[in-house]
Formats: C-alpha cells, sequence, structure tokens
C-alpha cells in the first residue's frame, strides 16, 4: 500500500498500531489483543471536511469474526472468574488511560467524524464517564436470595452472557461503542466490537488503546472494522451470545431478525424522531435555543436530535425569525477551523438530506434558511410549514434541518409528537413546569425532557425508544445488568434428597 497519507507534524497522531506494527508498515491492521492483519484488506479512513486520507486500517472479513469469537469464548471464563474488584481496576484504569488520550481521542473525533470541538470533548468526557459507571457496576450486589425450604439454599445471580457482540455507529463512534462495551466487560464478559469502517479509529482502535494499556488480558477484546458482511456474521457466530446493536432502523432489524434465527439475545437502539413542544407561556428566547441546538447539534447526526419542533402558534414568527438568524450566524465548515457546524459524514447522507429538503419544500414547506451545501458541509437550515406526510416531518433526516410546524392546542401538539412508528425522546418547553410534565406524560417516547430540548445522555440513565426506536431494551445505568447479564438460578443441600423411586 503506498498511497500517501497526511503528513504534517500535527498529523502526528493519524497513525497507530493499525497500521505501523509489525512486518508490514502501511498494512491495515484489526486487534485481537495484538494487532494483527486483516483478511479482508484494507480501509481507508478519510476526513469528511476535506476528503483526505487519514489513516489505513485492517478491513475483517467473515473469518475474522469466528477466529475472534472462538478466542474471546476461550478468553472468557477465566476473565469472569476474577474477583469483580480486579475487573474494575482494569475498567478504572481504561478510564485514566483515555483520561489522558484526551486531545488525541478529540482530534481523531474531530478529523474522522466530522465533529466540531465541542462535541468531540463533550464525547470524550462522556466515554470517561461511562468507563466509571462500569467500573462502579462491577462492584454491585448482583443477587438474590430466594425463599426455600431448610435445608436447601436458593441463589438467583447475574451471571456474564459469555461474548457480547457489539456494532457500533459514525456518529457518536466512541460513546456508543463505550457504552456496551465497558459495562460488557465490567460484568465478566469478553467483547467483538464491529465499529462503523468510516470511524473505526474513534470508534474501535482508541478504545483498544486503553484496555491494552490498562492490562485487559489478550482475547477479551477484538475490534474487527468492516462493513454489514462482518456484522451480519457476528449475528450467526456460534460463540457470541449477545448482540449489542446502535444504528438505522433497517439495519437494526436486519440484525435483529438474524440474531433471532441463531438464538441471541439482541438489543437494538435504533433511530428517532424526536419532538420539542413549546408551549405559549416558553421564554422565546431559551426555547429557539433549544430549538436549535436539538436539531443542529452535530449536524443533526444524531439519534436523539430534535427531528420536529413543534411551537404553539402564537410564538412561531418570533421562532423562526430566532432560527433564521442562528442558521446565518452559525459558522460552518471544517471542524480544525473552529467551526459550530461541521460536515456530513460522506456525500451519500449530504444527497439524501438534501432530497428530504427539497422534496418537503415542493410538497409545500417553505425554505427560510440553509437549504446549500459546500462539499459535506450543510448550511443550518430552516423549514416552516412542515405538515404531516412531507418528507422532513416523517423521515429521520440526520442533517441539520430544522423542520417547525405550529399547533393550536394541547392535543394538537400531542398528536403531532406521536405520529409515526418512531419513540426515542422528547422535550417540553414551558413556564408552567406541571402543565409541561402533564403534557409530556402523553407522548410516547423512552426519553422526556421538561424544559430541555431532545438531545440528553448520562451514563447513569436508562437509554433506549418505544416502537421503531428499538425492540423495547435499554442500555446504561440501571439497565446494564438486564442487559449484558443473565439469570442463574443455584439450589445447594448437604445432601441429595431421598426421592421415592
Ligand atoms: P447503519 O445502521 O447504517 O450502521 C450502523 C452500524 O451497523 C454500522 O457499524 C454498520 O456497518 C452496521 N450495519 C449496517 N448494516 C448492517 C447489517 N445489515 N447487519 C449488521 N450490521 C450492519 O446506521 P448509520 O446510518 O451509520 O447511523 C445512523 C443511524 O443510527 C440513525 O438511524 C440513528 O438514529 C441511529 N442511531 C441510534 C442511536 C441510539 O442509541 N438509538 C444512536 C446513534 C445512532
Amino acid at each position: 500500500m503506498t498511497k500517501q497519507l497526511v503528513s504534517d507534524a500535527s498529523d502526528a497522531h493519524l497513525d497507530g498500531p493499525w497500521n505501523t506494527s509489525g512486518d508490514a508498515p502501511g498494512e491495515g491492521r484489526i486487534f485481537t489483543g495484538a494487532w494483527v492483519p486483516a483478511r479482508g484488506g484494507v480501509i481507508e479512513v478519510t476526513e469528511p471536511a476535506t476528503g483526505r486520507l487519514l489513516t489505513l486500517v485492517g478491513r475483517a472479513d467473515p473469518a475474522d469474526v469466528r477466529a475472534a469469537g472462538q478466542a474471546a469464548r476461550a478468553a472468557q471464563p477465566a476473565w469472569a472468574a476474577l474477583l469483580a474488584a480486579a475487573r474494575a481496576r482494569v475498567v478504572e484504569d481504561a478510564a485514566r488511560v483515555m483520561g489522558a488520550m484526551g486531545d488525541v481521542v478529540v482530534r481523531w473525533l474531530m478529523r474522522e467524524g466530522g465533529s466540531a470541538g465541542g462535541k468531540a470533548q463533550v464525547e470524550h468526557e462522556h466515554a470517561l464517564g461511562f468507563l466509571h459507571h462500569a467500573a462502579a457496576m462491577a462492584l454491585e450486589p448482583r443477587g438474590h436470595i430466594l425463599a426455600s425450604a431448610p435445608p436447601r439454599t436458593s441463589v438467583a445471580e447475574r451471571v456474564p452472557l459469555g461474548v457480547v457482540g457489539v456494532i457500533s455507529p459514525f456518529n457518536f463512534p466512541l460513546v456508543l461503542s463505550i457504552r456496551a462495551v465497558a459495562p460488557a466487560l465490567a460484568a465478566g464478559n469478553a467483547v467483538v466490537l464491529k465499529p462503523d469502517p468510516r470511524t473505526p479509529v474513534s470508534g474501535g482502535f482508541l478504545i483498544a488503546q486503553a484496555f491494552a494499556a490498562a492490562g485487559l488480558p489478550p482475547g477479551l477484546l477484538h475490534i474487527l472494522p468492516g462493513g454489514a458482511e462482518v456484522g451480519q456474521a457476528m449475528c450467526a457466530d456460534p460463540d457470541i451470545a449477545m448482540i449489542t446493536f446502535t444504528g438505522s432502523t433497517g439495519a437494526g432489524r436486519a440484525v435483529g431478525e438474524l440474531a433471532g434465527r441463531h438464538l441471541k439475545k439482541v438489543q437494538l437502539e435504533l433511530g428517532g424522531k424526536n419532538a420539542l413542544v413549546i408551549l405559549e407561556d416558553a421564554d422565546i428566547d431559551l426555547a429557539a435555543r433549544n430549538a436549535a441546538w436539538g436539531a443542529w447539534l452535530h449536524q443533526g447526526q444524531i439519534c436523539m436530535s430534535t427531528g420536529r419542533i413543534l411551537v404553539h402558534h402564537s410564538l412561531h414568527d418570533a421562532l423562526v425569525e430566532r432560527l433564521v438568524a442562528k442558521a446565518r450566524g452559525l459558522p460552518v465548515g471544517d471542524p480544525l477551523d473552529g467551526v459550530a457546524i461541521g460536515p456530513l459524514i460522506d456525500a451519500g447522507q449530504v444527497a439524501r438530506v438534501h432530497a428530504i429538503v427539497e422534496a418537503s419544500v415542493a410538497a409545500g414547506a417553505k425554505l427560510l434558511a440553509g437549504g446549500t451545501h459546500d462539499g459535506r458541509c450543510y448550511a443550518p437550515t430552516v423549514l416552516t410549514g412542515v405538515t404531516p406526510g412531507m418528507p422532513a416531518f416523517e423521515e429521520e433526516i440526520f442533517g441539520p434541518v430544522a423542520v417547525v410546524t405550529a399547533f393550536a392546542d394541547d392535543d394538537q401538539a400531542v398528536d403531532l409528537a406521536n405520529r409515526g412508528n418512531y419513540g426515542l425522546a422528547a422535550g417540553v418547553i414551558g413556564a408552567n413546569v406541571d402543565r409541561a410534565a402533564r403534557l409530556g406524560a402523553r407522548l410516547r417516547t423512552g426519553h422526556l425532557h421538561i424544559n430541555d430540548q431532545t438531545v440528553v445522555a448520562e451514563p447513569q440513565a436508562p437509554f433506549g425508544g418505544m416502537g421503531a426506536s428499538g425492540n423495547g431494551s435499554r442500555i446504561s445505568g440501571p439497565a446494564n445488568w438486564d442487559e449484558f447479564t443473565t439469570w442463574r438460578w443455584t439450589t445447594t443441600q448437604p445432601q441429595a434428597p431421598a426421592y421415592p423411586f
């Protein structure tokens, strides 16, 4: 592989053990506890803002999945048999290493994922939060003593599943991988992680580096960048007990079907079309800030992005005026230039966003700002007069588009918010908190934020949606024991009973 990598001094971090170790520099590698050549060739990782080649990594193929599943299954029992405190220490040490890697992590998130600097920093902090939370989880009580007839003792205990397969997306690559990897390991599982092939370093290899430096024994964590075929091989692999998937509803459906056929536990965290309801007593300046943040943060590429801004008709014009002013004022471009709005992940996504905007305008929506792009940078966009049936109202856009719809009363707001099959997050903004909460309780979502926009996540909070936003499972906080372990019931007696025959 002779392709020229970016190479000035500030790019020193772009090379890593995924392409420089061993006897074949430049060859793409994957992580199996060691950095080894991949069977599927090489992935060229490019920078969305510039199109430049950043680095080369190994492309896993289904045979790599098979080998990883076997190695992970072989390594897992010894890890599960360790004192919980020993596992907690490794996870806590990974947090310490990941903390010390802050500058490099943030730079990768900006360059590989197109994250603005603030988003990248918050993502790094959240990743540390997930690691700390997982380390603490390892030491929590994990079972019950059940009522039983003496002298029999009866214990229900949470035990690891074995090997957990993690499939993660590009948009918050570090956090959406770590939120599964860390608790799965802490609970005593081994992990096979497939990051999105567009973000294999921040979604996988940086995590491998942190855990390797923290002393995680080899074989317990495998990082296999690749496409759908690698994810599908994981769903069918006999040594992988569970799949936790974060991504689009379409791919999640395929993952759920295949994992179900192979009798695997499956957790699906999917898309959203999240409503922010702005009531007539809301502070209009705060409401506009919340709407803009929820709709445009990370270019709208967040499952919790505010996908519908539902505003009481009395505030509609004032809100739109503020959104348009913000849209025109926000700097857009290369994250390294300190912008607020970076690029979309790839050209296909730019085309998809633009098609939704154009089709909605053709159906009668008004385009008041944006609607244009420069390369992969899509301008913050404001669409008003958006009604049910228009693509911008119905579809998850995954682009920086503020979709504004006016409502007349609470019943109409609830009806508009609940339309469609997604049910991930909702926000309600109003001065009367009780009333806002009463309206919020009528929304069919897994997350509800009174006086906040829709993009909110914390390591200690159960995350997940209803309807097409998932399969009813939750991840993070108290949900992690449910997700990453299963029950084992054990009874013990001093002597075997003398049964009648
Ligand atoms: P995607 O579904 O195309 O890809 C996600 C991951 O799944 C990638 O690693 C991809 O390679 C893999 N994949 C794709 N098809 C697969 C298949 N058939 N079998 C196995 N693996 C497959 O998603 P995307 O477009 O890259 O990401 C954006 C989507 O993810 C949006 O819909 C967004 O709402 C959703 N998302 C959800 C959450 C959540 O927690 N609910 C968080 C972030 C993103």
